[in-house]
């Protein structure tokens, strides 16, 4: 529920419908506006009576919210928030943010050259897998520990900010000392426990979205994080499960554009897992970027044709270096 007072409202006033929803057993939020000040309450597991509510003085209207998210939609905070990884910032009005790099982190030699070689391109975070949820037990794993100190290696020889993939809440020590965003993966969407726990903690978090996932689930699953405390959430559309199989995924573009609408959190897209196709890259992340996202995630490889993981739709560094031409004239018309 959203409280909207009017304009003319007293402090006073204010208060008393804080202390209102207070003795109805819930949680008010005050979310100062410039011309007015709304209260979101928080806290009800139903529909909420508003009759003690609505006539107190200063009331200008009360808006049942029935959507399973308050914290992450704009209704409740219509100012934009903007994430923080280091010197980098991602949302409304920042310069498009490129995270690239391997799908896996696979030896000390492949990192170095992929983050030299993006670096020199213009991206701004390096991305690298240690811990990889295949589909299958018998494909490539990941490096674990050892793939993350070489991550943090390869980024720190840069000056590049590090992102990598957390799939189990005994391996957030670990990431967090080695790496400056977390990533929660397609698969781990709706694994609340870990949304929770990263929840708890300060690092910023790039939440990708289920390959299942209605839009309405994945910015619910958002809410489990900001609602401990942690509102550093970058959103990323990597592509939906639907019949087509001539791509991996489908890009559901629209999302770009829609959650801007619904939500103040940045939002991002990932051509590479969205199509599996190394040709569909390039032009997929300009129709993102048109579209409204924030910045992209892409996979690039300094050999592709090796790579254990994800070689079919990983760019090579000439490939990413000539898309971050393009992307440059495409922000500056944009
Ligand atoms: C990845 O980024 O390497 C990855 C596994 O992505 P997703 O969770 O979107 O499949
Ligand atoms: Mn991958």
């Amino acid at each position: 529920m959203l409280i909207v007072m009017h304009h003319s409202a007293t402090a006073a006033q204010i208060d008393r419908v804080e202390k209102s929803v207070r003795a109805m057993g819930l949680r008010p939020e005050p979310i100062p506006g410039s011309l007015r000040t709304a209260i979101g309450v928080l806290g009800n597991q139903g529909y909420v009576d508003d009759s003690t509510i609505r006539d107190l003085p200063g009331v200008r209207e009360v808006i049942h919210v029935s959507k399973p998210y308050k914290l992450v939609s704009r209704d409740f905070h219509p100012q934009a928030t903007i994430v923080k990884v280091g010197a980098v910032d991602i949302g409304d009005n920042c310069p498009p943010v490129i995270m690239a790099g391997p799908c896996s982190i696979e030896n000390e030699e492949q990192m170095r050259a992929a983050a030299v070689g993006v670096k020199a391109a213009g991206a701004h975070l390096l991305r690298g897998g240690a811990f990889k949820p295949r589909t299958g037990p018998h494909s490539f794993q990941g490096l674990g520990i050892e793939g993350l100190k070489l991550l943090r290696q390869a980024g720190d020889s840069v000056g590049m900010p590090v992102i990598t993939e957390v799939m189990r809440i005994e391996q957030l020590d670990a990431v967090c000392a080695n790496a400056d965003m977390l990533q929660i993966g397609a698969r781990n969407m709706q694994n609340f426990d870990l949304l929770k726990e990263v929840g708890k903690l300060r690092h910023p978090v790039l939440l990708k979205r289920g390959m299942s996932a209605t839009i309405e689930e994945f910015l619910a699953a958002a809410e489990y994080i900001v609602a401990e405390g942690n509102d550093q959430v970058v959103l990323c559309e990597r592509g939906i499960r639907t019949f087509e199989r001539a791509t991996r995924n489908t890009l559901d573009l629209s999302v770009a554009t829609l959650v801007r609408e619904l939500s103040h959190l940045p939002i991002i897209v990932d051509p590479s897992h969205a199509t599996g196709v190394r040709s569909l890259v390039p032009v997929m992340s300009k129709a993102a970027l048109v579209a409204g996202a924030h910045g992209l995630m892409i996979e690039v490889h300094p050999d592709p044709a090796t790579a254990l993981c994800d070689g079919a739709q990983s760019l090579t560094i000439e490939g990413f270096t000539e898309l971050m031409e393009q992307l440059r004239s495409l922000s500056a018309v944009l």
